[in-house]
């Protein structure tokens, strides 16, 4: 198997877990894991240019993705994350929403005080957040705000380091952009979850190749303490991502076309599989939905309280630097 390249170790014979497709295209990846660190990676990893190509155009584009009423619960839960860090900097200040998307979550912390900022990589989703909400965002490197002297109480970077080619070159150069006790909240999908080993290719949150590197609680508690963080809090259940996730992991391990449901929730603007299902398959997948999400209700709490959730959301703090 090829060398891995997320975590800097090339040349060390990766072990191979699975071969996984790609829900949208059908192209296929294998999930290697490097035999020095750990850390779980999608192979082969495509360029940038590539990866261009995988991202459909509504994946992040529309500030209202979703029908129904989720939008507005979603905008509860960002509230009290937001409240979460308020209590780590002491409230609102200033914060850098890496791969912030249309930038809902900035918008909600500026009508609270904070001073945002947010980058994104897709033109569509920045012009968004320019045009819908009016926040500065653009398609800024990390390294050029470092190098631009930049400093911020908190960075948010959230579920965007599993879409990163080098992850810790990442967070550490957050762990420049911070004051000494500012606050990173960063959130990725747990590769180490019951979920993630049940749903194998078909776990939800796996996503090849968009997903380039598949975290555990450990492999990403390496690369935080690595970058001088200490992590003060950890959330292990993401309702917003948890719930879901276990319905679309079902759904997809009894042999539903991948992440069909997904598709039939997201308005049709904003869809992934670029071939339609038929009729019959989306009535099942919605019907088989409604008895998922009981048990979702009932096992994502428990799976939290064991603290085995599909996603993880960890709160790290920037500690003094050791030259200062
Ligand atoms: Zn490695």
């Amino acid at each position: 198997m090829t060398a891995p390249t997320a975590c800097g170790h090339t040349g060390v014979e990766a072990e191979t877990l699975f071969d996984a497709q790609d829900p949208a295209t059908g192209d296929a990846f294998t999930i290697i894991r490097c035999r020095r660190c750990d850390l779980a990676q999608t192979a082969p990893a495509p360029t940038d240019a590539e990866l261009d190509g995988y991202y459909p155009r509504g994946y992040h584009s529309t500030t209202k993705r979703y029908r129904g009423g989720i939008d507005r619960v979603l905008s509860m839960v960002h509230r009290s994350r937001i409240r979460s860090i308020e209590r780590l900097v002491g409230g609102p200040g200033s914060v850098l929403d890496v791969g912030c998307g249309p930038g809902v979550l900035i918008n909600q912390m500026r009508s609270r005080g904070w001073r945002v900022r947010g980058t994104e990589r897709s033109p569509s989703a920045a012009q968004q957040a320019r045009d819908v909400f009016h926040l500065d965002v653009g398609a800024v490197d990390v390294d050029e705000l470092v190098a631009a002297g930049a400093t911020y109480d908190a960075v948010v970077l959230w579920h965007v380091a599993e879409h990163l080619h080098s992850p810790a070159a990442t967070v550490r150069g957050i762990a420049r952009l911070l004051r000494p006790g500012g606050v990173l909240l960063i959130a990725v999908p747990n590769f180490g979850s019951p979920e993630a080993r049940v749903g194998r290719a078909g776990w939800f949150h796996l996503d090849v190749p968009r997903h380039l590197v598949h975290f555990t609680p450990s492999t990403l508690t390496a690369i935080l303490d690595a970058a001088g963080f200490r992590p003060v809090k950890v959330t292990h259940l993401v309702p917003e991502y948890d719930l879901f996730s276990f319905v679309q992991t079902v759904e997809n391990r009894l042999g539903l076309p991948p992440n069909l449901l997904y598709d039939v929730l997201r308005r049709p603007e904003a869809r992934l599989r670029r071939q339609r299902s038929g009729r019959l398959q989306e009535i099942v997948a919605v019907g088989t939905a409604v008895p998922l999400s009981i048990a979702a209700v009932v096992i994502a709490p428990l799976a939290a309280a064991a603290r085995r959730s599909a996603t993880i959301a960890v709160y790290a703090v920037r500690l003094p630097d050791q030259r200062e």
